[in-house]
């Protein structure tokens, strides 16, 4: 919640460049906090892919940090999911090329485990988390919000300086708006980051997987999956690629994200359509479990997987703009913790922007979550880039499966026993300076 009930009246009034989770979960942030604010989003309605996606306890809590709301929202689509203890994956080995001749991947205690059995489990934090349905996670954050606070077909294609700094908006349809600044939540292929770094260091790399997505109705899962592999997260692994499963819509639905590996992308679209024999053809040596599953693909796209590399910095003071979510720090999914940061982000620049009144403190704020946001987020790209490789055997200990265990049980503390409000005490120190 706000750090006071009655923040002081604001000189300035934002602009949100997008309504994907970041723009929306900030929108809801400012106006909880008396900030004025209008989100400009491209398309013709707020809208999410069919897809799932998931959060961890400590990005619930922040959610809860933000707006009571959030978190219920939140709730309202992820029931169904407690397991005890909680359980982030259960890793098994899909990949027959893994196993000896009878089938066996690996010895542990004396027991030998065999393809497809459950190796280890990854523990999760506890508290509320789980996978939502992305559609039905941003409704909840748009019935938080009034009507009227967003503009549609609004397609931002650059910013320049108008008086004091402020900045002058100009849209594809020949229109312009001025605001006091500009949050730039546009996603991985934003405008405004190309704008804050220049264009070539603000482009995406692709990161050398790709995925295949797939929701299926967790009644059909359950024909062809026992009950613990469909309702509960389940992680097999492979060489060049790994299939993920967990249960989004209050367990009604079991979502696969599949991932595969290429050397290059070429093609200028991320999201191409493939067949099904290619499709299938990636997890030819799989096991026939992991088979049905992806037979279960229906129209398959592929997803090329791209990350931002680095930003020197997430905003610029003239005209004043500042990066936030996937426009600031775009990562791969290996970690589940893309989303999380951009709430996280959220957190911090709300709060932060609370406390000001003048146009004149906007560039100490975002320069105090600069300092305090950049280092976490990129870190997340780049342990997300470590995490997709071992994933796939291609870690240091490649398919070791002891060495991948410590490494795996170990490498998501840093996200997920952060205590985010002491990075919002330090941006306040900053602010304070
Ligand atoms: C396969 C996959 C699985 C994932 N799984 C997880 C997960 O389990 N957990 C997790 O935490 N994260 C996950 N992520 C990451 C997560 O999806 C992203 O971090 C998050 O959705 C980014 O939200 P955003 O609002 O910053 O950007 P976006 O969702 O990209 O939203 C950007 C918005 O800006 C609009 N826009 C773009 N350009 C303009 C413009 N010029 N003018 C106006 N509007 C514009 C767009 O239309 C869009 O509405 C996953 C990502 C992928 C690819």
């Amino acid at each position: 919640m706000a750090s006071d009930s009655s923040p002081p009246p604001k000189s300035f009034n934002l602009a949100i460049i997008g309504g994907g989770i970041s723009g929306l979960t900030l929108a809801i942030a400012l106006h909880t906090r008396n900030i004025p604010i209008t989100v400009y989003e491209s398309a013709a309605s707020f809208g999410e892919i069919g897809a799932g996606v998931g959060f961890e306890a400590n990005f619930v809590r922040t959610m809860d940090l933000i707006a009571p709301g959030i978190k219920e929202g939140f709730l309202r689509c992820s029931k169904n999911q407690e397991s005890v203890p909680p359980k982030w994956f259960d890793v098994r080995v899909g990949d027959t090329r893994r196993a000896d001749g009878e089938g066996v991947v690996h010895e542990k205690g004396g027991r030998k485990i065999k393809l497809g059995e459950p190796i280890f489990t990854m523990p999760a934090r506890a508290g509320p988390r789980g996978g939502v349905h992305r559609a039905h996670f941003l409704d909840e954050l748009i019935k938080l919000l009034p009507q009227g606070i967003a503009l549609f077909k609004k397609k931002l294609v650059d910013v320049s300086e108008g008086e004091g700094g402020d900045a002058v908006l100009h849209f594809a349809d020949g229109t312009t708006a001025q605001h006091t600044a500009v949050i730039g939540c546009d996603g991985i292929k934003s405008r405004t980051r190309e704008i804050v770094l220049g264009l070539e260091d603000a482009r995406p790399v692709f990161s050398g997987k790709y995925a295949y997505r797939a929701i299926v109705p967790m009644q059909k899962a359950l024909e062809f999956l026992d009950e613990e592999e469909a309702t509960t997260p389940q992680m097999y692994c492979g060489y060049k690629g790994h299939v993920l499963t967990f249960p989004i819509a209050n367990g009604t639905i079991f979502n696969v994200v599949a991932f595969s590996s290429r050397s290059e992308w070429t093609d200028p679209e991320w999201v191409v359509k493939t067949s099904r024999e290619d499709m299938l053809a990636d997890y030819a040596d799989w096991t026939e479990k992991v088979k049905c599953i992806m037979a279960n693909v229906k129209n398959p796209d592929i997803w090329a997987l791209y990350n931002h590399v680095p930003a020197s910095t997430f905003y610029q003071a003239r005209p004043r703009i500042c990066l936030l979510g996937d426009a600031a720090h775009a990562t791969t999914p290996h970690q589940g913790s893309g989303a999380g940061m951009c709430i996280e982000d959220c957190y911090v620049l709300g709060e932060l922007l609370g406390e000001i009144s003048s146009a004149d403190e906007l560039e100490k704020v975002f320069r105090a979550y600069d300092a305090v946001r950049r280092p976490r987020a990129l870190k997340l790209v780049e342990t997300s880039r470590q995490a997709g490789m071992l994933w796939e055997f291609e870690g240091p200990g490649g398919d070791d499966l002891d060495a991948f265990e410590k490494d795996a049980i170990s490498r998501m503390s840093w996200i997920w026993d952060h205590k985010i409000e002491r990075d919002l005490e330090r941006a306040r120190e900053l602010l304070r300076a």
